[in-house]
């Protein structure tokens, strides 16, 4: 933990699978407690090594060959936009598996890494870092992705081990984080909103072919616990995420709908509360319900 950082300072720590996951989820939220003073800390467990150049002015020879180093560097831009600080679980990327039947996960990968390893690595940033709010994926990893999967399953598993005296002993002093939160961001309502908000000013709804196909996935507005209030962050949020050059198209989807709308139409990033050891009275609108007052009483 940095020296200045002061036994009430409020800390976050986000945890993430790829470099870009902390742009694309949760950013205006983070954005934003860092310029409210609170320290926001990412986890990012794998480099980013295998995904695959999702933006074609990036697909060049010097990229493809460097593609290690190059998300390294985006991940830096991104971070410095964001506020935040930044640690590396190093992990290596098991790529999203395609076709049909699913090829096997390359050896060496996060996706196959020891469950073990991973949570005693997170437990010693807990312990290091002392946050007292974490926020992760859900249990399907948001989505099916493997390296998501297992980014949850160390979260919550760690989150329980960093606390516990017994677990890991030789990984620092027990801390114990006092809520955990899973990202609640790509829900059918929020696209919804979205569409809605587009076709009102006479634009394309930009995502109604992924709302013709949503029947089949789980609606996850119910899961929704808390709201946080970012929409003055959204620009902050989107400039993180085009940093992330080779992972983001500029001219894509995710940019369709200009920021005032976006503003009006869904003003929050959402998350579900999935672990507390404090008292706060539902619907939250920050993720430090419960938590400022305890901080406060301890400076
Ligand atoms: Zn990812």
């Amino acid at each position: 933990m940095p020296e200045e950082l002061s036994a009430n300072t409020l800390r976050l720590m986000c945890v993430h699978a790829h470099p870009d996951d902390e742009s694309s989820k949760g950013a205006a939220t983070m954005a934003k407690y860092v310029r409210e003073g609170v320290d926001v800390l990412v986890v990012t467990c794998t480099g980013g090594e295998r995904g695959s150049i999702l933006n074609p002015a990036m697909e060049r020879p010097d990229v493809l060959d460097n593609i290690t180093d190059v998300r390294r560097q985006e991940m830096e831009r991104a971070r410095e936009i964001l506020g935040v600080r930044q640690h590396w679980l190093g992990f290596v990327d098991s790529g999203l598996p395609e076709g049909d039947p699913l090829p096997p996960l390359p050896e060496g990968c996060f996706g196959l890494s020891d469950l073990d390893e991973g949570v005693r690595r997170l437990v010693r940033e807990i312990r290091e870092q002392r946050p007292q709010v974490m926020t992760t994926y859900d249990e399907r990893g948001g989505y099916p992705h493997p390296d998501h999967i297992r980014c949850h399953e160390i979260s919550a598993r760690a989150f329980d081990a960093a606390g516990d005296p017994d677990a890991f002993p030789e990984e620092g002093e027990p801390w114990q984080p006092l809520k955990l939160y899973y990202n609640i961001g790509f829900h059918k309502a929020r696209m919804q909103a979205m569409d809605a908000v587009a076709v009102a000013a006479g634009l394309e709804p930009p995502y109604k072919e992924w709302l013709a196909k949503w029947e089949d996935k789980p609606e996850d507005r119910d899961r929704i616990t808390t709201k946080v209030p970012c929409a003055d962050y959204f620009a902050i949020r989107d400039q993180a995420l085009v940093a992330h050059a080779t992972q983001v198209d500029p001219t894509g989807r995710w940019f369709a709908v200009p920021l005032d709308l976006q503003r009006e139409a869904w003003p929050t990033e959402d998350f579900q509360l999935a672990r507390s050891l404090v008292d706060s009275s539902r619907p939250e609108d920050d993720l430090f319900a419960g938590v400022r007052e305890d901080a406060q009483a301890q400076a």
